[in-house]
């Protein structure tokens, strides 16, 4: 399991929610939300993505 946040930095760029391939995130009211936390596989490209280093993704036991 991942455990995906999204914290204050966020800016609403959208580029997690436009390159994630299980389509985690959706922008809602200017923010990246992760919705579909079950898709996640952890390739961590949201991450990489992300100027303002606003989402997270941790390995969860
Ligand atoms: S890439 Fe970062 S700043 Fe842009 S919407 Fe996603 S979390 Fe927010
Ligand atoms: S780690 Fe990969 S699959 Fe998981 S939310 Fe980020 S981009 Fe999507």
């Amino acid at each position: 399991m991942w455990k995906i946040t999204v914290d204050e930095k966020c800016t609403g760029c959208a580029e997690c929610v436009d390159s994630c391939p299980g389509e985690v995130y959706e922008l809602r009211e200017g923010k990246a939300v992760p919705v579909n936390t079950d898709e996640c596989h952890g390739c961590h490209t949201c991450e990489a993505v992300c100027d303002d280093d606003a989402c997270h993704v941790e390995e969860e036991e």
